[in-house]
């Protein structure tokens, strides 16, 4: 905390409420507590190991439950503390003699009924706090060497100082939605008379917050609309006609309808900006491509910019053999129209990095796709159209601007791809600054996935998940065998033969989700792969690995032996998370699935039942029941991707929903949750839109405008950090 702002902006964490004490029985040593409590009885006395006097002040709860507290200079606490006196006081709760004691606690008398703030010393100050005189005692959480008391008192001054605050929201959306000044919200939420005011006080925070966030998105939408691009609207008899001919299936309706909103969008002089969420699977790929062969039509160039280098690696690898001969540019083989596609990843070679750059540059490829960074940092294009991300549902504001800045005086157009379904609040507060498309309905021939979770306790379930593996192969189809973690050679042996199962694994229980990816208790990629070998059910089958440890080449040969059907099984870690695309792939086992969070377990079994086969997800883990236990039984219970995503949201921090952008402290969200706000986020939402419309300069509204430029100012220092 540097400003009185920041101190300010410090919410409770919850409140006391001084006629209703705590109950002593709850707390343990090592507590951090603020109690109020009665002084039942005070003594003053000679120490024995020292010199000098000590005072014993023992409160009591409205049960009875005592607690001792003790100062070791008693000097003016024996006139405040007196029999019968109610006290709020604050410490680390320890013991001596069996006895429960605060040491040196801070604390504050209360006035008894009717009666003004007495000025008892707080421990240490040395001045009168003179803050608990009425109303809910706020409990702030903790920070390191300030006690509950000295904030109070910090946050009292602060409110007593100051007397006037820029408030960001309007005085007009003040009134209308009934909302208290931003300064009367302060003293609200720091000292309410009751849970009421303490309400009231929160909600206009998180309001003002969500408030100042739909505004910048208002804003960056008003100012993204007023910068040129050029139109591409494709031409007739070209690369999209002759694609279309080739493709090997009719669109669906609703690849239809969001194919001529991005011909729409691209067609226009100002760049689109335009999320397409869908279900894994759900044909997103081919309408990208078809947007990015309107804007070679038009004389400009695409970029795809991919996640990993595996998908890029695959996505150049599906593009190129979609086009044919149309991406045979320059080459005997070259069809009328045709273009060139250019692949850039970390790990290829210097010279013909070099020559795919030169393509890129030259504008001879009118296609170039890579990895997000490598593009970015990188690619010069001649002719920059359109930028395409995949499967990024991270991808926010800031890394947004930073593509922005690639294309010099006209903007690229963007579409964004999800096939994590965005909860409406998170698509608000994230993508709140782009149009969103969705695609529900799978095109023909997926197949339902069924899901079911399989625990290491259950010998004879763990033996059969690796006797249907080895049913699949024989049936000629493929099996992902995902692990949390990549291992090491030397990890130990797994009891391949003991019962055919390899699983329950080397490690105990596991506490928390998402903890380290290294964590020696769980499978690694190499330790599965050799006991797969020795398993009877499992070693005839011919197995590949694919982990991030090797070199891109052999990953490329593993993935690639994967997809041909040299290796029936793929033990891999979830580098097979997105996009990857093998028909014939009907079982998805993962290991360990209580380590990986609900939405990217379905994302993973959306790698299997691709082709005409149904698709089966096999869940295994070690823990029985508890939470992760739970989270599983919640994908093996719904195919519903929004559901899932809402399930998801729910276990996991905001932090993360956001992405890279909450790491940078300030520029998070401080007092928004966003599955819980929905209402609120939607009225700031009509609210900030609405002003940014009727004033996009924000003349009228100062305070809003330093609020922004504040905002604007962190993430441009989040991009320069990179
Ligand atoms: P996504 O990127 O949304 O996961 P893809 O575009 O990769 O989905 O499509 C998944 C598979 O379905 C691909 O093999 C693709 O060729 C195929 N596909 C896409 N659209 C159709 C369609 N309309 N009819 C039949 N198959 C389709
Ligand atoms: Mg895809």
């Amino acid at each position: 905390m540097e400003t009185v702002g920041d101190l300010l902006d410090l919410l409770p964490r919850t409140y006391l409420d001084p006629a209703r004490p705590a109950d002593f029985a709850a707390v343990s040593d090592g507590d951090e507590v603020v109690v109020v409590a009665t002084v039942q009885r005070a003594v003053t006395r000679p120490m024995r190991q020292r010199k000098g006097q000590m005072l014993v002040a023992t409160v009591a709860d409205d049960a009875g439950h005592q607690m001792d507290l003790t100062f070791f200079r008693p000097f003016g606490h024996e006139r405040a503390l007196l029999p019968g006196a109610r006290v709020v006081c604050s410490g680390t709760v320890g013991s001596y003699g069996g006895r429960r004691q605060l040491t040196h606690p801070e604390y504050q008398v209360l006035p008894a009924a009717g009666e003004s703030a007495s000025g008892a010393a707080a421990e240490g100050s040395g001045s009168p706090v003179r803050v608990f005189s009425r109303g809910l005692i706020p409990v702030y959480p903790g920070i390191r060497g300030m006690s509950a008391i000295s904030l109070y008192a910090a946050v009292d001054l602060a409110l007593h100082a100051v007397d006037e605050v820029a408030d960001p929201v309007p005085e007009t959306v003040r009134r209308r939605r009934g909302l208290p000044s931003r300064l009367d919200a302060y003293r609200l939420v720091h000292q309410p008379d009751s849970q009421a005011d303490a309400r009231r006080g929160r909600w206009r925070m998180k309001y003002a917050e969500a408030f100042v966030i739909q505004a910048s998105l208002a804003v960056r939408r008003h100012s993204s609309q007023a910068l040129p691009a050029v139109p591409r609207p494709g031409r007739s008899g070209a690369l999209v006609e002759a694609f279309t001919e080739r493709l090997p299936f009719a669109l669906t309706q609703g690849q239809h309808e969001v194919l001529a909103s991005l011909r729409d969008d691209l067609a226009r002089p100002v760049p689109m900006h335009r999320l397409l969420q869908g279900e894994v699977g759900s044909g997103k790929t081919v309408l990208a491509l078809l947007a990015m062969l309107t804007v070679v039509d038009s004389g400009g160039q695409a970029a795809l910019l991919a996640p990993t280098e595996v998908l890029a690696a695959q996505h150049h690898r599906s593009i190129t053999a979609m086009l044919g001969p149309l991406a045979d540019a320059g080459m005997l083989s070259q069809a009328e129209h045709a273009t060139r596609v250019a692949l850039l990843t970390g790990s290829q070679g210097a010279a013909s990095r070099r020559s795919q750059l030169a393509l890129a540059a030259g504008g001879q490829a009118g296609i170039v796709v890579g990895t997000h960074a490598l593009i970015q940092q990188h690619v010069q294009f001649a002719e920059l159209g359109l930028v395409v991300v995949d499967e990024q549902h991270r991808f926010g504001v800031e890394q947004r601007d930073a593509l922005r800045v690639k294309a010099g005086s006209a903007s690229p157009h963007v579409l964004v791809m999800t096939a994590t379904p965005i909860p409406r609040t998170v698509a608000m507060t994230v993508f709140g600054d782009m149009e969103v498309s969705t695609l529900r309905e799978l095109p023909g021939g997926r197949q339902p996935i069924s899901t079911h979770v399989v625990t290491g306790d259950r010998a004879g379930w763990v033996r059969r998940t690796w006797e249907r593996v080895a049913e699949e192969a024989a049936a000629g189809h493929r099996v992902y065998v995902v692990c949390p973690r990549i291992g090491a050679e030397e990890d130990p042996e797994l009891g391949a033969t003991e019962a055919g199962g390899t699983y329950p694994g080397p490690g105990g229980p596991i506490e928390e989700p998402g903890a380290g990816h290294e964590d020696p208790g769980l499978h690694g990629v190499l330790q599965v792969y050799r006991a797969l070998e020795a398993l009877p059910a499992t070693a005839s089958l011919r197995l590949a690995m694919v982990h991030g440890r090797m070199a891109a080449p052999e990953k490329d040969a593993a993935m690639q032996a994967f997809a041909e059907g040299a290796a029936d099984v793929l033990v891999a870690t979830t580098v097979v998370e997105v996009g990857v695309d093998v028909p014939e792939a009907t079982v998805m086992v993962v290991v360990d699935a209580d380590r990986f969070g609900i939405s990217q377990l379905h994302q993973l079994r959306g790698r299997v039942g691709r082709g005409g086969h149904p698709g089966l997800c096999l869940l295994l883990t070690q823990q029985p029941d508890g939470p992760g236990r739970e989270r599983l039984e919640s994908v093996a219970a719904t195919a519903d991707g929004f559901e899932l995503a809402r399930a998801d949201l729910e276990a996991r921090r905001e932090g993360d929903v956001l992405g890279a952008r909450q790491s940078g402290g300030r520029g998070g969200l401080r007092f928004l949750q966003l599955t819980r706000d929905e209402d609120l986020i939607v009225q700031a939402h009509e609210d900030a839109w609405a002003a940014v419309r009727d004033d996009a300069e924000l003349t009228a509204h100062p305070a809003l405008r330093d609020d922004l430029a504040r905002l604007d100012a962190e993430r441009a220092a989040y991009l320069e950090r990179g």
